[in-house]
């Protein structure tokens, strides 16, 4: 089959390798979609040794004895590989698993190839009325966001700011709106993205032509009720604790593995009442949440899922990622 690797120094090779085989307790997808995502950024310069790719949808063509999902159902990939059997997976929480060695795609061959092996308990079912490019975006785009949001109890924020407007900030956008929230700010430096920002209700500003903090004091003087950090980066950590209003919360959602240290710190953050929130990935529950979000018509996904190309032009959807002009870019192999 095909299959992506990426070499390093930005360098993607697409070569023929052999079919996953199953172990016990497997399903084998084919892929039909796997979104081009900002966190793939570290092994596309560095190069990773299996087949990258973590935000995948795909058919089910092969199951291993036990299984009981039927060939031909149509899931998405919940990446960590949780236990099953703790109390965070009873609960659904396979996120918070302490049990979990690794994430599919990352530790295992992911989705850049047509066929991707993974256990049946992370193959979650796609409503039939949605398509395969859905099933990506419930994943990192909006599953991701709205867990952040769901603990920083947005749909009772009257105005929230959201911090980059990537994928996961843009999915953020989107189910901000879809609670309710009215005015939701959206700082971000590619006007594409900030197009589409305003095409959801939200009030976008380009911090490179205009001061965030004037724009939000204006209307928002105490600032305002949530923050949504979709950077991933130290100055805008800082950045939203200026943004958040007294009592306010923030909700971290970029990815960032740094230290948050304080040496920006100013006394107003340390006697404001502010909630911080830290989330990864999102639940079971939420996905199947978020899906009849879509169902029912109340989360919007159609200008998410901006730009879609062939797995042997792979090399192509990175640089178009690279330029800011995208929101989710889909990769079919
Ligand atoms: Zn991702
Ligand atoms: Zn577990």
């Amino acid at each position: 089959m095909r299959a992506a690797y990426f070499r390093g120094n930005e360098v993607i090779e697409l070569v023929d390798i052999p079919k996953p085989e199953l172990a016990p307790g497997e399903v084998l997808i084919r892929v039909g979609a796997n979104g081009v995502c900002g966190s793939d950024r570290k092994i596309l310069r560095g190069g990773h040794d299996l087949v990258p790719g973590h935000e995948v949808s795909g058919t089910v063509v092969e199951v291993t004895p036990g299984c009981t999902t039927p060939i031909g159902a149509r899931v998405a990939v919940y990446i960590p590989r949780y236990c099953g059997v703790c109390e965070y997976c009873q609960s659904g929480r396979g996120n918070l698993c302490p049990n979990k060695p690794g994430l599919l795609g990352w530790a295992t061959n992911g989705g850049y190839a047509e066929y991707m092996a993974l256990p049946e308990r992370n193959a979650l079912r796609i409503d039939d009325r949605l398509t395969l490019d859905q099933g990506v975006l419930l994943l990192d785009t909006l599953g991701t966001s709205s867990h952040g949001l769901r603990l920083a109890r947005a749909a009772e924020a009257g105005s929230a700011l959201v911090i980059g407007a990537g994928p996961v900030g843009m999915g953020a956008v989107a189910y901000l709106r879809a609670v309710g929230v009215p005015d939701v700010y959206v700082s971000e430096l590619s006007d594409y993205r900030l197009e589409v920002a305003r095409g959801y209700g939200a009030i976008p500003v380009n911090p490179s032509r205009e001061d965030l903090e004037t724009r939000i004091r204006d209307s928002h003087p105490y600032g305002v009720d949530l923050v949504v950090e979709a950077v991933g980066s130290l100055p805008t950590i800082w950045q939203s604790f200026d943004m958040v209003r007294p009592g306010g919360r923030i909700s971290l959602v970029g990815e960032y593995w740094g230290p948050i240290t304080y040496e920006g710190a100013k006394r107003a953050w340390m006697i404001n009442d502010i909630t911080l929130i830290r989330s990864f990935y999102f639940t079971i529950p939420e996905f199947y949440e978020n899906q009849q979000m879509i169902l029912d018509g109340k989360l919007n996904t159609a200008p998410l899922a901006s730009h879609s190309y062939p797995l042997e032009q792979i090399a192509e959807a990175y640089k178009l990622f690279a330029t800011g002009n995208s929101v989710k870019i889909m990769v079919r192999p």
